[in-house]
C-alpha cells in the first residue's frame, strides 16, 4: 500500500513526485507510457512565463509567477538547460498598444519583476529583424526557455533517488474506494493507495469521472509547429510573442535552449476522440499555414524553408477559465486542466497542492536528508581539455555518432543506464539530444539502434522507436531475400 499515487508522469505529476519526495511517505508515480514527459509535457513552447498574461488573482496568475522563479532554481540545481532570454510581446497597431498596456497593468498586479514598455525604437533596437511597422512592446526579462523534458525527467530521477516509485505501461482505468483507501486498477496490476492525486493532463477528466460527477469539461486544443536548423540562430535572440487572443498567446517566435528557433503554436479545438490516437499531434497544411503568416508578421525575413521538425502538442484546456487544483473527494485532489503556462508554474502546482493536502489533515514530515541535486556530463558544451579528459576515461566518449549534435557513443551508452533510463530512440533522443538536428536522426538513427540493442543485449528487432512495441525493424533483410 502506497501513501500517496499519483496518475501521470508529465511534468505536473513529476513535479509533485520531486517535491513529495523530500517528505516521510510512500509515493508511487502510475504512467500510461513508458516513459516521462510524452504528452502535452514534451511538445509545447518550452517558454518559463514571466507571468503577465493570467488574470490577476487567478490561480494561473500566483503559479506562474512562483513557478517560474521556483523553476530558475530547480534548472540550477538538478543542471536542465535554462536560459533566462527575455520576452517582448510586441504590438502591430493602436489596438494592440492597449493590449499591451493592459498586459502590463496585470504584470504590476501579479508582481512580475521589471517589466516595461518599450517604444517602437527601443523594441527594434532588442530585435533589428522585427517588422519595422511595429508600434512597441511589453518586455519582461524574467522570461525564460528551457528544456521541458529535461527538467521533467531531472525532477523524476531526483524523486527516485528519494524513493517514489516510477510506473511506466500502467494506463489507469477503475478506480475503487475500499474502506480507508482506494484500490487503483491499471491494465496490469491492482494498486491500494490512502491518497490519489489526478495528474493526468488531458486524460484528467476521465480519471476525475471514476470517482465522481464531472466538475468540468475538457476542451482539447491543438497547436502546431516549426522548428528550424541552426542556421536561423540568428533570427531573435528574445521570445518574440504577439498579443494574446482568449485561445492562446499567439504565434512567437523565440530560440531553443539548443540554439533552434521554434515557431507557434496555433489554436484549434479538436474532437474529444481525437485524444491519445495520433490524430490529435498531427500537423496539418492549414495549420502551419496560419503559423507561417503568423510568424512573417513579426519576423518578415524569417526562412522557414529551414524547418527540420513540425510538431503539435494537445492543451488540457476546459470550460473553467482557471487551473483546477482542489480536493475532489476526500484523499483524492485534481490537478487538472493544466494548460498554459502549466510548464512554468509546475513547481508552484505542486507546493500549493501540498499545502491543500496539509490543510486538510494530511500529516507530512520533512524528511532529513535528501537528495536535490543532479550533475549531468554535457560532452558537447565541454572545452577540449575536459573533452579530452572524457576521452582518456571513457574511449566511448571519442566516438561522434550523432553528428549534428556532437552526441557521443558514451552519452548514449549513458543514457541507457542513469536512474531514469532510455528504453527507446525517442528516450535517447529525450536524455542526450542524439536525433535532434538538421538530418533528425537519418544518420545516426540506426547507430542508435545499434547502440541499444548491444547495450541491453536484445536483438535490434526488439528496439522501440518511442512506445512499448514501437518496433521500427521488422525483420532481418536476409530473412526477406
Ligand atoms: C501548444 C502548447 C504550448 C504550450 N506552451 C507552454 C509554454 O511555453 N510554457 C508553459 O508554461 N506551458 C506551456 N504549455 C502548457 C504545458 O505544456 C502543460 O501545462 C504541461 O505540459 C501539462 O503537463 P501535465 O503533466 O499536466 O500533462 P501531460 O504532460 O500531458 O502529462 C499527463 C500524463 O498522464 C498520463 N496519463 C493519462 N491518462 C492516464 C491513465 N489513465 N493512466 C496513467 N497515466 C495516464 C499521460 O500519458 C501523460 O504522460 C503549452 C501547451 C501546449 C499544448
Amino acid at each position: 500500500m502506497y501513501d500517496i499515487t499519483i496518475i501521470g508522469a508529465g511534468v505536473s505529476g513529476s513535479s509533485l513526485a520531486y517535491e513529495l519526495s523530500k517528505y516521510d511517505v510512500s509515493v508511487c508515480v502510475l504512467e500510461a507510457e513508458n516513459d516521462v514527459a510524452v504528452k502535452t509535457t514534451k511538445a509545447n513552447s518550452a517558454i518559463l512565463h514571466a507571468g503577465y498574461d493570467p488574470l490577476p488573482g487567478s490561480l494561473n496568475a500566483k503559479l506562474n509567477v512562483e513557478g517560474s522563479v521556483l523553476a530558475k532554481e530547480i534548472c540550477s540545481k538538478l543542471d536542465v538547460p535554462r536560459n533566462q532570454i527575455g520576452s517582448l510581446v510586441v504590438a502591430f497597431s493602436e489596438e494592440d498598444l492597449e493590449m499591451v498596456q493592459t498586459l502590463y497593468e496585470r504584470g504590476v498586479k501579479n508582481k512580475v519583476p521589471d517589466i516595461q514598455i518599450l517604444t517602437k525604437e527601443e523594441t527594434l533596437a532588442k530585435e533589428p529583424n522585427l517588422n519595422p511597422d511595429i508600434y512597441g512592446a511589453l518586455y519582461a526579462p524574467s522570461a525564460a526557455v528551457v528544456n521541458p523534458w529535461e527538467y521533467t525527467i531531472a525532477m523524476a530521477e531526483v524523486a527516485i533517488q528519494n524513493g517514489v516509485t516510477f510506473s511506466f505501461n500502467q494506463k489507469v482505468k477503475d478506480i475503487q474506494k475500499v474502506g480507508d483507501h482506494f484500490e487503483i486498477k491499471t491494465d496490469k496490476e491492482t494498486i491500494e493507495s490512502e491518497y490519489i492525486i489526478n495528474a493526468a493532463g488531458v486524460n484528467a477528466g476521465e480519471i476525475h469521472e471514476l470517482v465522481s460527477e464531472p466538475t468540468f469539461k475538457t476542451i482539447p486544443c491543438r497547436g502546431e509547429y516549426y522548428l528550424l536548423d541552426l542556421e536561423e540562430t540568428d533570427t531573435v535572440k528574445h521570445i518574440v510573442f504577439q498579443c494574446p487572443t482568449k485561445v492562446g498567446k499567439g504565434i512567437l517566435v523565440a530560440p531553443t535552449t539548443h540554439g533552434n528557433i521554434i515557431v507557434g503554436p496555433n489554436a484549434e479545438n479538436i474532437p474529444d476522440e481525437w485524444v491519445n490516437t495520433g490524430k490529435d499531434v498531427a500537423n496539418t497544411a492549414t495549420g502551419l499555414k496560419g503559423v507561417a503568416e503568423g510568424a512573417k508578421k513579426s519576423v518578415p525575413t524569417i526562412n522557414l524553408a529551414n524547418s527540420i521538425r513540425n510538431f503539435s502538442g494537445v492543451r488540457a484546456n476546459t470550460d473553467r477559465e482557471d487551473f483546477i487544483i482542489e480536493q475532489v473527494m476526500p484523499q483524492f485532489y485534481d490537478v487538472a486542466g493544466i494548460k498554459s503556462p502549466g510548464l512554468t508554474a509546475a513547481p508552484a502546482n505542486s507546493l500549493y497542492l501540498i499545502e491543500l493536502m496539509k490543510q486538510d489533515g494530511l500529516v507530512l514530515d520533512k524528511k532529513n536528508d535528501y537528495v536535490d541535486e543532479r550533475k549531468r556530463i554535457h560532452f558537447n558544451q565541454a572545452s577540449i581539455e575536459e573533452k579530452q579528459q572524457l576521452i582518456s576515461e571513457n574511449p566511448d566518449y571519442g566516438r561522434i555518432i550523432c553528428r549534428c549534435e556532437n552526441i557521443t557513443e558514451a552519452d548514449i551508452r549513458e543514457s541507457l543506464h542513469q536512474t531514469l533510463p532510455a528504453k527507446s530512440v525517442e528516450g535517447v533522443k529525450r536524455r542526450t539530444i542524439a536525433g535532434m538536428g538538421r538530418c533528425q536522426g537519418g544518420f545516426c538513427g540506426p547507430r542508435v539502434v545499434e547502440i541499444i540493442a548491444d547495450e541491453l543485449n536484445i536483438s535490434p528487432l526488439e528496439v522501440d522507436l518511442d512506445r512499448w512495441n514501437s518496433h521500427i525493424l521488422v525483420s532481418q533483410s536476409k530473412e526477406v531475400l
